[in-house]
């Protein structure tokens, strides 16, 4: 069995954001050489998520809204998470969005339903922060 790592580095220059991973992960897939297996994706963060959707600016808006009334940023004094930070929101934000994906290789290509995507969510941006490729297989 072949295994292969990989981190993807991010400096979101926003607080929050959306990014579509999906050619970076197909990128490390290449580099693997793994022709059958499974990727591991993974935010290595407690305030970022990786999740799999549509790539669709009006979802991502509604995911924005969606997530502001779950878990509102403000006012920060809500939180008791919030002592010395700001950020009690984004960790709630991470922890409905998810920590991770796994998505099966097949024929050396993500094996991805039609209108799926990888993408790495941003909830407290501003600094550098890291997602995790791991794949095995043959
Ligand atoms: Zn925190």
């Amino acid at each position: 069995m072949k295994s292969y790592r990989k981190e993807l580095w991010f400096t979101v220059p926003t607080r929050r954001a959306f990014i579509n991973i999906t050619p970076q992960v197909e990128a490390g897939l290449r580099e693997s050489g793994i022709q059958e297996g499974m990727v591991l994706c993974n935010a290595m963060h407690i305030t970022a998520s990786v999740f799999i959707n549509d790539d669709e600016s009006g979802l991502h808006h509604d995911y924005e809204i969606w997530l502001e009334k779950l878990a509102p940023h403000g006012p920060v004094t809500q939180y008791r998470h919030n002592v010395g930070e700001d950020n009690a929101d984004a960790h709630m934000k991470r922890q409905i969005m998810g920590r991770e994906v796994v998505v099966a290789v097949t024929g050396g290509k993500l094996d991805l339903g039609p209108w799926e995507q990888i993408f790495y969510g941003e909830f407290d941006g501003r600094r550098k922060k890291r997602v995790l490729v791991k794949i095995i297989g043959e």
